[in-house]
């Protein structure tokens, strides 16, 4: 489909813009204020309702909440950086991210869309070869980086929003355009389904940049491979002592916590498939002279079926648990997201592989991209399946200059509107 209504040259140099600008203030989960507000924004200038704030989220839902005080701190700056602080007072304590609403004037389906919009905690290159730095958008803020592409997305997202508004009226039902918080240990999607948002969903689109090294135009109409996932906090609670006149009366947590690392690296593996575990980080201790009495691991774990996924977790909390006993220590194993396989619907599938060819720039459909990492979108496309809703998670090529989560990640800037093109045209050509 030609978007020939609208200046395409003009519309991906104004997306590239925008993406670049959420390149240079990169907020992580829960914290997307000012992104928030930045997305709220353009939505409004095409005169779309925009649901945000407290109303697309359910409290209860909202894993992998940032201590109060560094929620308070990106508060804070994303009020200092961002000039609509009314829109940001309304999402105070971490009710980030929207939805959009595009009604055409035709009937027809619920069209799902949805792009995630937050950073990883990575500090990114100095390097002034690397991209961002050579065009003076590289990170502002200490370590946090979008080293996942989720930048472009928010941009992808925004692309579609501005594509569709100007097809309103041969736009058959409804789309839903979601920008989800928190994709990243998999924690924001949990809140939004709770609202049943989905349920009206008739099909469901997502979709990613990237991934594997490829190339611009090879776009996936589905996805495997998802991993199913458990994200989750190990605080090992010891006693302080003085490590040279009493270290008799000191319960280490530290030695409690490396005893848990080395034996959590040491699970084994699956005879059903892969099976992946990483302890990210390890804080602990307090000063030279003192028994370590508190240390906190983060954790997770990744099954290629969720049962693979479930012994990975029991395993790594019986080890936890084990290690704490063995030094007299107490142990609090804290929640902090999960994410389970899924498998697209051949009918949502079928859909964008008849459709995604004919979009501009395009030029290799493939199917099954093999995905190999957690996606918080699975959560969202179970929600949409348990309403008989058919879902698919594509993949938008391009070549990779680092991995994903690398501190010298970057994107291949034409896939932007290459993206926003193939959702608007899975929206406009659904219904033929
Ligand atoms: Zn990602």
């Amino acid at each position: 489909m030609k978007f020939d209504r609208i200046d395409m040259n003009a519309l991906e140099r104004e997306l590239i813009t925008l993406r670049r600008d959420l390149h240079s203030c990169p907020e992580s989960g829960w914290t997307e204020f000012r992104t928030t507000a930045k997305i709220i924004t353009e939505l409004e200038k095409l005169g779309l309702p925009v649901k945000f704030g407290r109303e697309i989220h359910t409290p209860e839902n909202m894993y992998g909440m940032p201590k109060p005080e560094i929620l308070e701190e990106c508060y804070q700056r994303a009020l200092g950086e961002s000039d609509r602080p009314d829109l940001i007072e309304k999402m105070k304590g971490g009710f980030t991210g929207c939805v959009a609403v595009i009604e055409g004037e035709l009937p027809g389906p619920t069209v799902g869309i949805r792009v995630d919009i937050d950073c990883n905690d990575v500090s990114e290159t100095e390097d002034p070869g690397h991209f961002p730095v050579a065009n003076g958008f590289r990170s502002r803020h200490k370590s946090c980086m979008h080293a996942c592409g989720h930048d472009a997305h928010t941009a992808i997202g925004i692309g579609t929003a501005k594509i569709l508004c100007a097809y309103r009226d041969v736009l058959k039902g409804k789309v839903m355009l979601v920008f989800q918080p928190g994709e990243e240990g998999l924690r924001g999607a949990a809140s939004l389904t709770a609202t049943g948002m989905f349920k009206d969903c008739d099909y469901f689109f997502g979709g990613h940049i990237g991934l594997k090294d490829t190339h611009y135009g090879l776009v996936a109409a589905s996805s495997t491979g998802f991993l199913a996932s458990t994200k989750f906090d190990a605080v090992f609670h010891g006693a302080p002592a003085h490590a040279g006149l009493a270290p008799n009366l000191g319960k280490n947590a530290m030695a409690a916590a490396s005893t848990a690392v080395l034996n959590m690296l040491a699970i084994p593996r699956h005879q059903d498939g892969s099976s992946r575990i990483n302890i990210g980080t390890f804080r602990s201790g307090t000063g030279r002279n003192v028994v370590p009495d508190e240390a906190e691991l983060t954790i997770e774990t990744r099954g290629i079926t969720s049962e693979i996924n479930e012994f990975m977790e029991k395993s790594a909390k019986r080890v936890c648990t084990a290690a704490a006993e063995m030094y007299d220590c107490g142990i609090d194993i804290n929640f902090m997201g999960s994410a389970g396989g899924v498998v697209c619907d051949p009918e949502a599938v079928e859909k964008a592989k008849k459709i995604l060819p004919t979009v501009e720039g395009v030029d290799e459909i493939v199917e099954n991209f093999d995905f190999g990492a957690g996606e918080d979108v699975t959560t969202i496309m179970k929600a949409v399946q348990s309403h008989g809703g058919k879902v698919t998670e594509m993949v938008f090529g391009m070549h990779l200059v680092a991995p994903h989560h690398n501190n010298r990640f970057d994107v291949d800037e034409r896939v932007i509107g290459l993206g926003a093109r193939c959702f608007a045209s899975l929206a406009l050509q659904i219904e033929e």
